[in-house]
C-alpha cells in the first residue's frame, strides 16, 4: 500500500482564500484586520517565522506587524508591550513567539494577553473553553486546529476511531487530544496520549487508526509502529544538519515518511503538511475573532 499524501499547501491556500474574503468584507467597513507578532528574543529562526507570517498576511489582506524586543530583555517592557497591544484598536490579534526566554517563562506573559486577541489560544481562558465547551467557544491553538482541518478537508472521519497523540505539550499534544475527543462530527475519537514516560509506545500506535506525532524527534515513528491502513499526521518540524543543503540543514518530521507511507493509508509530508495549515489557521482565527 502506498499512502495518499495529505498535502497541506492546497488546504492552506483554500483557507486563506476564505480568510481574504472575510478580510475584504471588514476592509469595506473600514476595518483592516491587524495582527501583531511579538518576537521577545529575535533570532534567525524567529525572524524567518515572522517573514512567513508577513507573507501569509499579504495573501489574506491582513496587516501584520512584527515587533522585536530589544536586548537585553526587560521583563517590564515585555508586559508593557502586550498591554499596549491589548488596548490598540488596530490590533485584532496578538501572537507571542514561543518558546519564551527564561526571565519570562512561558506562562506569565501569555496570560497578560486579552483572550479575545489571543489568536493562538495560549491564554488559560481559551484553553479552558476548549476543555469545557470544545472548539468554537474561544480561540483554539493553531497547530492542533490545523491538524483537525487537514483531516476534515481530507474526508478522514474519526468518530469512534482510536487516535494516538504522541507528545503532551500545551501548544500541540494536549489541546489536540481535547479537540480529537470532543463530541463533534469531525472528531469524537477515543484518544490515547503518549509522552516520554509511556512504556511500549509502539503497542499503542499499532492499535491506532490515527497517529499524530508531535515529539520533536526526527523519524521517531517508523513503519513497524503503524498499523497498515492507519492515517498518520506529522507535526514535527526538526532542523537536521545537512551539509549538502545550502542552509546547512534540512527540515525533518517526527515520522520516517518513506517507510511509513508504505503502510499508512494517508500521511502528511514535512515540509508542506501541517506547517502551512497552521499559519492559515492563525489568519482564520484572526478574522473570525474580529468584533464590530
Ligand atoms: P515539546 O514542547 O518539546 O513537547 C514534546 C513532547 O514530546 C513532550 O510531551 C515529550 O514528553 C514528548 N517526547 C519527547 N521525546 C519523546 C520520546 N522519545 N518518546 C515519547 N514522547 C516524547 O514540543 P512541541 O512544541 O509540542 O513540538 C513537537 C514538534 O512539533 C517539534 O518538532 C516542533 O518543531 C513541531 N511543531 C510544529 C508546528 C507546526 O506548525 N508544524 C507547531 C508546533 C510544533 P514529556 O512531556 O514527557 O517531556
Amino acid at each position: 500500500m502506498t499512502a495518499r499524501i495529505l498535502e497541506g499547501r492546497p488546504i492552506a491556500r483554500a483557507i486563506e482564500a476564505d480568510v481574504k474574503v472575510r478580510a475584504e468584507e471588514w476592509a469595506r467597513r473600514g476595518v483592516v484586520p491587524g495582527l501583531a507578532l511579538v518576537l521577545v528574543r529575535p533570532t534567525n529562526p524567529s525572524r524567518a517565522y515572522g517573514r512567513m507570517i508577513l507573507k501569509a498576511g499579504e495573501r489574506c489582506g491582513v496587516r501584520v506587524r512584527v515587533l522585536e524586543m530589544e536586548e537585553p530583555l526587560e521583563k517590564k517592557k515585555a508586559f508593557e508591550l502586550i498591554r499596549r497591544l491589548n488596548g490598540d484598536p488596530s490590533v485584532h490579534g496578538i501572537i507571542v513567539k514561543r518558546p519564551l526566554p527564561p526571565p519570562l517563562g512561558d506562562e506569565a506573559l501569555l496570560q497578560t494577553l486579552d483572550p479575545a486577541k489571543d489568536v493562538d489560544g495560549a491564554h488559560f481562558g481559551n484553553l479552558g473553553k476548549l476543555m469545557v465547551r470544545g472548539a468554537g467557544a474561544g480561540h483554539v491553538p493553531c497547530t492542533p486546529a490545523g491538524v483537525l482541518e487537514i483531516l476534515r478537508r481530507s474526508g478522514v472521519m474519526l468518530r469512534g476511531k482510536h487516535a494516538v497523540v504522541l507528545g503532551r505539550s500545551v501548544t500541540v499534544g494536549k489541546p489536540l487530544a481535547a479537540l480529537l475527543m470532543q463530541k463533534d462530527p469531525w472528531a469524537d475519537a477515543t484518544v490515547t496520549l503518549c509522552h516520554s514516560s509511556t512504556q511500549n509506545i509502539e503497542e499503542h500506535t499499532r492499535r491506532a487508526d490515527l497517529v499524530v506525532a508531535a515529539v520533536g524527534v526526527p523519524g521517531f515513528v517508523t513503519a513497524a509502529m503503524v498499523r497498515p491502513g492507519a492515517v498518520v499526521v506529522d507535526v514535527g518540524t526538526n532542523a537536521v544538519p545537512d551539509p549538502s543543503n545550502p542552509r546547512g540543514y534540512r527540515l525533518a518530521g517526527d515520522v520516517d515518511f518513506h517507510s511509513v507511507k508504505e503502510v499508512a493509508s494517508a500521511i502528511t509530508p514535512v515540509p508542506g503538511g501541517v506547517g502551512p495549515v497552521t499559519t492559515a489557521m492563525l489568519m482564520k482565527n484572526l478574522v473570525e475573532g474580529i468584533t464590530p
